[in-house]
């Protein structure tokens, strides 16, 4: 029953290429999702989760909405 959707994101919350996200999209079969306005997937380079190369057309396993914890 997963509704999809998007909502602004949140201070904290980041995109899959690890620049801050502007929205996020929800109710994705991974969960909520950040997306920084940028369709170009990122800079080339190492992966901003897990410092690995970077994943063509694929989350990072790493990949977190808000990297730096839940902490409020
Ligand atoms: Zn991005
Ligand atoms: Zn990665």
């Amino acid at each position: 029953m997963s509704t999809y959707g998007e909502r602004p994101a949140e201070p904290g919350e980041v995109c899959t290429c690890g620049r801050p996200a502007v929205k996020v999209f929800t109710g994705g079969r991974h969960g909520d999702t950040g997306y920084c306005g940028l369709p170009d997937g990122g800079q080339k380079g190492p992966c901003a989760f897990c410092d690995g190369p970077r994943h063509e057309s694929q989350r990072c396993p790493s990949y977190q909405l808000r990297p730096t914890g839940g902490t409020r």
